[in-house]
């Protein structure tokens, strides 16, 4: 089984296994933390590959639109400094465990947000992380459920977005998605 054969609604749903800041789509989402300050996991890889414009960009977010930090669920853009992809939106999944039954909810926000942002401002083709299930906890199960749900709603809304990339570090998290989502058939 490769990666390719894994694609939902249409094929605007594709899963994959690599890198997610290797993505050359135009643009990337980050499972940042609500500081916007860097952090560990696939916030400290997207900073790395991408240089200090991103976190640049950070600061300026901070000094302006989110000078508390970004509450979980909501979503700020950046540039991509020297990534392949030209932008990144930032957005900070749910600590499980943390938001009195309120994790779903806030990271089915975190894809729809990021999504809505994306379409607003034309950028086509936007690749994911599997956002919460790292440091903060998510069950991936769980989240898998969650998150084909969500994305199914948002393309049968006819939202303008062409391709969503699901980006998995490994390829047991790739199979465990599959076996877990909810994409109707
Ligand atoms: P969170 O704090 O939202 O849980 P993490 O960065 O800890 O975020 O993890 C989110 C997911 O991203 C995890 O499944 C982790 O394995 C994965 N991940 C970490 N680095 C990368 C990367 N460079 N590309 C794709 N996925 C990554």
């Amino acid at each position: 089984m490769t990666a390719s054969t894994h694609s939902y609604c249409d094929d605007r749903i594709r899963l994959t296994v690599g890198d997610l800041t290797e993505q050359a789509v135009d643009v990337i989402v980050n499972a940042a933390n609500s500081s916007l300050l860097g952090g560990g996991g696939v916030d400290g890889a997207i900073h790395r590959a991408g240089g200090p414009a991103i976190l640049e960009a950070c600061r300026a977010l901070r000094q302006s639109e989110w000078p508390d930090g970004l509450p979980t669920g909501q979503v700020a853009i950046t540039t991509g400094g020297k990534l392949p992809a030209p932008y990144v939106i930032h957005t900070v999944g749910p600590i499980y465990g943390q938001h009195d039954g309120n994790e779903a909810v806030l990271l089915a926000a975190c894809y729809r947000n990021a999504i809505e942002l994306a379409a607003e401002r034309g950028l086509k083709r936007i690749a994911f992380p599997a956002i919460s299930t790292g440091v903060y906890g998510y069950p991936p199960e769980s989240a898998a459920r969650v998150v084909s749900r969500t994305l199914s709603e948002l393309l049968a809304s006819g939202v303008a977005v062409d391709e969503i990339r699901l980006v998995f570090f490994d390829a047991q998290q790739m199979a465990s998605f599959v076996t877990h989502q909810q994409f109707p058939r």
